[in-house]
This record gives structure tokens, C-alpha cells and sequence, in this order.
């Protein structure tokens, strides 16, 4: 069997670097001005209002929270469930939370380097992430009975949509939780350390680009 990176340790330090990273570099640059729109219910609510099912591994579970507390910053890409709270599916509120992170990451990362918003790149970037984050935390917290795990699980195995060379932040977030890594996670863009802002990245990547 395939074993899926990260593991616990693992994934706690990379929930600390997508924090740290958004506080350094996206918060500033995304201008919030309403609260999100809730979406679909987790399979936990909506299997409640159907078949009386039930859903091991209810959020919120630290550290995986933090994920939504750094989703509500970017309510243009965070939909979370109607009845967002303790009774939540684990697995569908990670889901969701990392749908914002990567989406939010992507469209901002395309503003302050090309411009020009993706809106399609940016959504595809938060389907990755969603897959790759909740399928590593379903198997960290052992959720069982998430109606979207299987999708999740299977999804987390199809190529991102960007590299670390066109959306470095973003590209680095759906490397590091690859369930394929190899030798678990390690900063593959060690650059973005020294960062201040997107425009230093924007400046960095112009002069790779260049050759310089
Ligand atoms: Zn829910
Ligand atoms: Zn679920």
C-alpha cells in the first residue's frame, strides 16, 4: 500500500506554514469585504437530514482548524457548510477550508504576478488542494463515512494544475501535501523565506525568468 504523506507531525507543520505564509504574503494583498457564503452541507448534515447516518471524525479537530480560520479570510472562495460548527464531517470542512486556501492563493498569486485574475486556474488549484489536504487528514484523524472521501482520495493522485515556476506559493502549497512525495515534506521553494510580500516573489520570479 501507498503510504500517504504527510504524516501527523508532518501535516501539523505544514498547517503552520500555510499560516504563516498567508499571514506573510496573501492576507495583505486580498481585500475581504464581506463574510463567505455557506455551501453544499458536509455529508454529516446533509446525511443527517436524510438517513439518520452518522459521520466519525467531527470538526473541529486542531490543528487542522486553522485551515478555517485562514479560509474565512478569502470569502470570495470559502463555502462552508450552512450549518458550519462542531456537528461538521472533519473531512468535508478540511475539504472546504482548503478549497478557500488553494483558490484564494492561486487567484492572488495570478493578480500580483500576470496581472490578469484565472478564474478557472484558481478554482482548479482549490480542487487540488481540497483532494490533497482532506485526504491527507483523513487518514491522519482516521474519518470514516465521508460520503466525497473516495472522490477526495482519488483526485489527490491527478497532476496539479500549476508549477512552483508560475505560481510559487500556490505550486509549493500542492507539492508539499503530494500523497506521492517521496521523502516527505521539505520546502521545495526555499526562496519564499525570504520574502517580504508578493512583489518581492513577483520580482524573484522576473529575474529567474531572466536568467539573472
Ligand atoms: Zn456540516
Ligand atoms: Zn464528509
Amino acid at each position: 500500500m501507498t503510504r500517504l504523506t504527510p504524516d501527523a507531525g508532518e501535516a501539523s507543520q505544514l498547517l503552520g506554514r500555510i499560516v504563516y505564509f498567508h499571514a506573510l504574503l496573501i492576507e495583505g494583498a486580498i481585500a475581504v469585504l464581506e463574510p463567505a457564503s455557506p455551501g453544499p452541507a458536509c455529508c454529516a448534515h446533509a446525511s443527517a437530514r436524510s438517513a439518520g447516518h452518522r459521520v466519525r471524525g467531527t470538526w473541529p479537530a486542531p490543528p487542522w482548524t486553522v485551515l478555517g480560520e485562514v479560509a474565512a479570510t478569502m470569502p470570495d472562495w470559502y463555502r462552508p457548510c450552512p450549518s458550519a460548527g462542531p456537528g461538521c464531517c472533519a473531512c468535508c470542512a478540511i475539504a472546504a477550508a482548503a478549497a478557500a486556501v488553494g483558490a484564494g492563493w492561486a487567484d492572488a498569486e495570478c493578480r500580483a504576478y500576470y496581472r490578469d485574475p484565472d478564474l478557472f486556474l484558481a478554482s482548479a488549484c482549490g480542487t487540488a488542494a481540497a483532494a490533497r489536504i482532506s485526504a491527507a487528514a483523513a487518514a491522519i484523524l482516521q474519518i470514516g463515512g465521508c460520503q466525497a472521501l473516495a472522490a477526495q482520495a482519488a483526485e489527490a493522485f491527478r497532476p496539479v494544475p500549476v508549477t512552483t515556476g508560475e505560481l510559487p506559493l500556490t505550486g509549493e502549497l500542492l507539492a508539499l501535501w503530494d500523497p506521492q512525495a517521496s521523502a516527505g515534506p521539505a520546502p521545495v521553494v526555499s526562496w519564499l523565506n525570504h520574502c517580504a510580500s508578493l512583489a518581492d516573489a513577483r520580482k524573484v520570479l522576473l529575474a529567474r525568468r531572466n536568467g539573472r
